[in-house]
């Protein structure tokens, strides 16, 4: 049986590689249409939560990112000031979210990683904050030292470091610019919020982001059924040389390598990232960060995130003190009854937080609280079954794997068919897991391969473009 799904997706490539029929389409082979469960918060605009007693704020944005504290325990800081910073220029600076005193230099537990550094921090009622300071920025070197000092990290699932991406970016000679605006995954809308509120700013971010890597064209990707932010940012845009794309809101539209593949139509390769096909990405939260950083010389100590689920009595967008534990933040939206499941991030790619010290951090894209007769608590009560091999995994994965194939490798501990069904290409989205009626763990099994198997030697192919997309 396993046997027929292979063939399968072996005639379903080749047909997709003759025809491409989504291609120009302003979509992507494979991907879901979620039910849509972003009513709760699309329409809430962004509000800022209270700032707690107590902040534990993490020194270190990424494991491989080493920082050293800038404070002692006692000290005095002020809102903005430098809590840790490192000795690579494009490594990123911790700062204080408020003014308080750091009562010491200890660890917490995020949503990602557990035992980070951070300073705990016991903040004062005093709106005590370091001065702002002007940035000359001409290149993309001022940028990027710019954003790693102000704190400015990726404000997609994988929180990358900007800095290091825009030097690379500019090193490799990438034109086109492409910002993600789509927010495919379901229940977050801080992005959808941020085109509602602030169009202007994004445009005007995106321009001056365009005119760092040398005048790159500009594409901004925006969900093609918004049609208020459609015709919002078209009128923000009216003199910019950038285009708006309307695209299908099918998940997950807004990982960078579907972006490019819907957008310019060229693939990935194998292992490689967006920056390989010549393209940049960037997540319109992260242009947003940028244009604040700019516009007010004040480094970036705050996350905006969607806190939502059926357990929670005020949904909405919401701007979150980095370090904040997340008890702080169900306290202040208010909780109708004792949650069956709190997860971080949403509930295609999040992680269940077990403890309610866990802290928000610059990755922590939303807090979704479930109630004991959630239906998205479906799947995380019931037992696995055995695979059915109904391909539905294999009909649903935008990568064109072969699921099965590969939790049955994961099963086995087979690594090296894992890699020969091509393991890093997985994009991480959970679609597999999520479609799986026999309620398998593939996406969890799949991302532990990742981890064993070694990696594809890193290749700078650039395939061809289309003339239109340029
Ligand atoms: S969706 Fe689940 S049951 Fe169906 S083929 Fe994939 S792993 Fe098997
Ligand atoms: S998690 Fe990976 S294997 Fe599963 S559907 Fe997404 S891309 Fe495909």
């Amino acid at each position: 049986m396993l046997g027929r799904t292979t063939e399968r997706r072996d005639v379903m490539g080749i047909i997709a590689t003759l025809t491409r029929p989504w291609a120009g389409r302003g979509t992507f082979y494979g991907g879901v249409f979620l039910p849509a469960e972003k009513t709760r918060t699309e329409h809430r605009p962004i509000e800022s939560l209270p700032i707690p007693e107590r902040l534990f704020v993490p020194l270190q944005h990424a494991r491989d990112e080493t920082t050293s504290p800038a404070v002692r325990a006692g000290q005095r800081v002020r809102k903005g000031d430098v809590l840790a910073a490192g000795v690579e220029p494009d490594t990123v600076r911790a700062h204080a979210p408020a003014a308080g005193v750091v009562e010491a230099l200890a660890t917490c537990d995020t949503p990602h990683e557990a035992a980070v550094p951070c300073a705990v921090l016991r903040t004062i009622a005093e709106d005590e904050a370091r001065p702002a300071t002007a940035s000359e920025i001409a290149s993309i070197d001022d940028l990027a030292a710019f954003a790693a000092a102000s704190g400015v990290v990726g404000q997609g699932r994988f929180g990358s470091n900007v800095a290091a991406r825009l030097r690379a970016a500019a090193a490799r000679g990438c034109r086109p610019l492409l910002v993600n605006a789509v927010e495919s995954d379901p229940c977050l809308t801080t992005d959808s919020r941020l085109l509602t509120e602030r169009p202007g700013d994004l445009i005007a971010a995106t321009q001056k982001l365009a005119n760092c890597l040398g005048n790159a064209k500009a594409w901004f990707a925006v969900d093609r059924d918004r049609r208020d932010v459609l015709r919002s940012l078209r009128a923000s845009a009216r003199d910019a040389p950038l285009r708006i794309v309307p695209l299908l809101n099918k998940y997950p539209q807004g990982h960078p390598h579907l972006l490019i593949d819907a957008i310019l139509h060229r693939q990935v390769p194998y292992g490689g990232i967006d920056l390989d096909v010549g393209a940049c990405v960037i997540n319109v939260g992260t242009l947003a960060l940028l244009h604040g950083a700019l516009t007010t010389g004040q480094p970036v100590t705050h996350r905006l995130l969607t806190v939502t689920g059926d357990a929670v009595l005020r949904p909405g967008n919401y701007r979150v003190a980095l370090g904040t534990p997340i008890w702080c933040v169900l306290d202040a939206v208010g909780l109708a009854e004792s949650p069956a499941a709190v997860i971080a991030g949403n509930p295609m790619t999040g992680i269940a937080v077990r403890r309610p010290d866990v802290v928000v951090t610059r990755r922590t894209q939303g807090i979704m609280v479930l109630g004991k007769t959630s239906a998205n608590l479906r799947n995380i009560d019931e037992p696995p079954d055995v695979c059915t091999r109904c391909g539905w995994c294999l009909d649903d994965c935008p990568a064109g794997l072969d699921p099965a194939a590969l939790l049955d490798a994961a099963e086995r501990r087979d690594l090296r068919r894992a890699a020969s069904l091509f393991v890093h290409a997985c994009l991480g989205c959970g679609l597999c897991s999520y479609g799986c009626p026999a309620n398998l763990p593939i996406a969890e099994s799949i991302a532990a391969l990742r981890r064993d198997v070694p990696p594809p030697a890193p290749r700078t192919h650039r395939t061809a473009t289309s003339e239109s997309a340029r």
